[in-house]
């Protein structure tokens, strides 16, 4: 099951339902922007490769939006050796792993970069911004903005699942792709 395939037609629908708030927003921006920088299209590319996009699906993907930005012959040039690389096809064929929670937490974006963790990244404003928009009550709002002021941001993430999915995550988010686990386990349940 956790490594079932999803498809792309269904991409937006379970980005909206099931992708923790900072692969929500790399994906938002990459389908806003039609682009992402470095640090966003390896955060993102693998968590959607630990999500169970196929490569071949991938390259789709990620070629529809950059060619928008860069046109096509710049993508296939410039960036689709970077995808099949994340997929294990380049260098030195590492088939690599999506980024935990912890990782995501301690990189630090630049200007203009969209990846990172939102509780640690985003400025207050955005991040309650950003919750709203997911669905997050008041109520529920104000115990995740308690948890990032304590520097506990998980427990902040793990409280924005409970308040989404309406339904508690015992074992806390650590991972981005646990996170999506537990979500479709519960919607399909
Ligand atoms: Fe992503 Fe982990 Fe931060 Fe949640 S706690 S937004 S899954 S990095």
């Amino acid at each position: 099951r956790e490594h079932a395939e999803i498809s792309l037609k269904d991409i937006d629908q379970i980005a909206k339902s099931s992708f923790p708030l900072c692969m929500r927003h790399l994906f938002e921006k990459l389908r806003e922007d039609h682009h992402l920088k470095h640090g966003g299209r390896m955060q993102l590319g693998l968590f959607l490769k630990g999500v169970g996009l196929k490569l071949d699906d991938a390259l789709a993907f990620w070629r529809a939006e950059f060619s928008r930005k860069v046109g096509a012959e710049r993508f296939d040039k410039e960036y689709a050796y970077g995808i099949r690389h994340n997929y294990g096809k380049e260098g030195k064929r590492t088939d690599y792993t999506p980024y935990s929670c912890q990782k995501i937490i301690s990189s630090a974006p630049g200007v203009g970069d969209h990846h990172g963790c939102p509780y640690r990244h985003f400025s207050e404003e955005n991040l309650r911004a950003a919750l709203t928009r997911m669905g997050v009550g008041n109520r529920p709002l104000e115990d995740v903005i308690d948890k990032v002021r304590n520097r506990h941001y998980q427990l902040a993430c793990t409280l924005t699942f409970e308040a989404v999915h309406g339904s508690s995550c015992d074992a806390g988010v650590n991972h981005p792709n646990q996170y999506y686990n537990d979500s479709q386990r519960i919607l399909e349940s």
